[in-house]
């Protein structure tokens, strides 16, 4: 039946927000799953729980995204899947490209076209448009609470198939206030989104520039395919980083036995998780 974990971001969600954010991960697990229970492919699963993440005001993704220093909105967003055919996988990325509500999608058709793994800015919109995906609006994509508050973290989510293919999906607004044109872990293969048949999948979260220093998302599975237990590679991994760096950080895995963790330094990271058809909830860092 296969596993899926999905994250809304390592950060501080306020109070008032806690049952939102646990509400749209519970909602987006169950909707990667049920591509899972169809026997749908851990790509499609990933891909449709991160549309429901990118769908919720609550999270800093597609609609919700938070807003750069210009008061505009540029998107990251990246897929990975590997499978027992092809171990080095397949991946595809955008970056800093404004007003799509599902950039995991876009970065989805990046990786299927197979020409390029990552396309940024104008390059992504006009990518779009040829694939026949509309853009919104500024005012469709800009949720109210964003035009005058910055917060909100990235989401997430990593699954395993029945076959053992995994995939791993990362779309995020980047950090708040950030400059024009700034690209964050999310999109960077091995960063923020990772993915190799036979080890598992990683997505991480928290502090891009941080993360991009110690490469998380293969670091992780490089761990995992060493035979380390999935609970011990993401605290691990997060320790690592903030003995390393300034930053903080969460991470979510899925490992090749579709056992699962997720981890986080921050205060909070909403996530939930569907294994063996249990789904489970929550918002604490551990
Ligand atoms: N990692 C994201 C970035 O730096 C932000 C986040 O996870 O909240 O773009």
């Amino acid at each position: 039946m296969g596993s899926i974990i999905v994250h809304g971001g390592a950060g501080v969600f306020a109070d008032a927000d806690v049952e939102a954010a646990k509400a749209g991960a519970a909602r987006a697990a169950d909707a990667g799953y049920a591509v899972l229970a169809r026997g749908g492919s851990a790509l499609a699963a990933v891909e449709a729980a991160v549309r429901v993440l990118e769908d919720d005001p609550v999270f800093n993704a597609g609609y919700g995204a938070v807003l750069n220093e210009r008061g505009d909105i540029e998107t990251d967003a990246c897929v990975m899947e590997s499978s027992a055919a092809d171990r080095a996988g397949r991946v595809g990325a955008v970056a800093a490209v404004p007003f799509f509500r599902h950039p995991v999608t876009l970065a989805r058709l990046v990786m299927e076209e197979g020409r390029h793994a990552m396309i940024v800015g104008e390059g992504a919109t006009l990518f779009a448009a040829e694939r026949g995906l509309t853009p919104s609006s500024r005012e469709e994509m800009i949720a109210p609470h964003r035009a005058k508050q910055h917060a909100g973290d990235t989401v997430g989510a990593c699954a395993i198939d029945d076959r053992g293919h995994v995939a791993a999906a990362t779309s995020t607004g980047g950090t708040s206030g950030k400059r024009v044109g700034r690209v964050g872990d999310a999109p960077l293969v091995g960063c923020g989104t990772y993915a190799e048949f036979g080890a598992g999948a990683a997505s991480a979260t928290g502090h891009g520039e941080s993360i991009m220093r110690v490469v998380l998302a293969k670091d992780a599975i490089d761990q995992l395919r060493a035979g380390r237990a999935v609970g011990e590679v993401a605290r691990g991994t997060i320790d690592a980083l903030v003995r390393r760096t300034d930053g903080e950080a969460g991470v979510i895995l899925v490992d090749a036995s579709g056992a699962i963790a997720h981890y986080a330094s921050t205060p909070r990271m909403p996530w939930a998780h569907v294994v063996a058809g249990v789904r489970a909830v929550g918002i604490e860092n551990a």
